[in-house]
């Protein structure tokens, strides 16, 4: 005589109802095994991939602060403005900045502290 179980449980990837042998099959077929285990490397790489660009996201303000000249793109995430703000910045003589030629506006990190003074 087998000893043979038979369950009815729910499937927690299609959630459909399904007989299963043991009381902690979480699976109706091999199928959704496969697929829900997909979908959880997947949700763990996206998550992977968003912790990651914060991280990207949050490195240059650190190493732009340990520089001594920085860009207008550079200011701008500094200021968290947008480059446009930051010519009229420089336009208006908020930030004095140094222009060596196109696309070479350079600004001196001081400049930045010293606007908040
Ligand atoms: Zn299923």
């Amino acid at each position: 005589m087998s000893s043979k179980i038979e369950v009815q449980r729910i499937c927690q990837y299609c959630k459909k109802e399904f007989t299963a042998r043991t009381t902690v099959t979480k699976y109706c077929s091999h199928k959704c095994n496969q697929r829900a285990y997909k979908a959880k490397k997947r949700s763990e790489k996206v998550e992977k991939s968003i912790s990651e660009t914060r991280k990207k996201k949050k490195q240059p303000i650190e190493q732009l602060k340990a520089k001594e000249f920085l860009t207008v793109r550079e200011v701008s995430e500094l200021l968290n403005c947008s480059v446009r703000s930051v010519y009229n910045y420089i336009e208006n003589g908020t930030i004095s900045a140094v222009n060596l030629g196109q696309r070479m506006t350079r600004i001196k990190r001081s400049e930045i502290d010293r606007i908040f003074d």
